[in-house]
């Protein structure tokens, strides 16, 4: 079975989410991609994040109606920082194809990630370029300590000593952040076409937002 990984805060699950997830899915042929909220992310302050149950509450209602997309609460379960080297780990127990999903700005981060060169050997990689962005090469998009693994195959695949796979994939990412929908849930905006109709709803019976 060949399965995305796609984590993330989800404070709260936008459509940016959900269509990213949607064109990679069919992009890679995925069998289903796993939204991943991670319980304490380790790149941003817990203080500040809405409860794991209500996050977990509104990516299931989100992704409700596409059987191509689940959600997986692996690291709301185990507790404490979320690392991906263990989540990879987990999910390589049950599935034998991995490809795990980030953004192009997160992944020039990669180097400062819990145990991540240990990551390219347990999973493949999804990276998601926006159209405008120029197709970086190797050199731009691997840190140092990495590049004498990876071997470039073509402007958009390389692979990585391990024989895992990083692609690069052009995805619509709509202008829309997490944060910004916090920011016009407090100053009392619509967010009507940005949170799924589902979301919305939760996010107005638990009142979150609003301070
Ligand atoms: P915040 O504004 O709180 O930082 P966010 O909207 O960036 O949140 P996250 O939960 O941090 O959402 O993102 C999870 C994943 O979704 C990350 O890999 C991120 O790159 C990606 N992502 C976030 N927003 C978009 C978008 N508009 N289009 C495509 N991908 C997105």
């Amino acid at each position: 079975m060949r399965i995305g990984l796609f984590g993330g805060t989800f404070d709260p699950v936008h459509i940016g989410h959900l269509r990213v997830a949607e064109e990679i899915r069919e992009a890679f042929e995925l069998e289903r991609v796993y939204f991943i909220p991670a319980n304490i992310p380790p790149h941003k302050n817990i203080q500040l994040i809405t409860d794991s149950d209500i996050r977990l509450k509104m990516i299931k209602s989100a992704v409700r109606d596409n059987k191509y997309l689940s959600v997986s609460d692996i690291e709301l379960k185990r507790k404490g920082v979320s690392y991906s080297i263990d989540t990879v780990k987990s999910f390589e127990k049950r599935f034998k194809s991995l490809y795990f999903i980030m953004g192009i700005d997160a992944f020039y981060e990669i180097d400062t990630w819990y145990d991540y060169k240990e990551i390219f050997n347990h999973t493949n990689f999804i990276v998601m370029l926006r159209p405008m962005d120029r197709k970086p090469g190797a050199s731009d998009v691997f840190p140092n300590s990495l590049k004498t693994h990876i071997k470039k195959i073509d402007d958009v695949r390389f692979q990585h000593s391990s024989g895992n796979m990083i692609y690069l994939q052009q995805v619509t990412q709509l202008d829309i952040s997490s944060t910004r929908i916090r920011e016009n849930i407090k100053q009392g905006k619509t967010t009507r076409y940005i949170v799924p109709k589902t979301v919305e709803k939760i996010v107005r019976e638990k009142g979150l937002y609003r301070t």
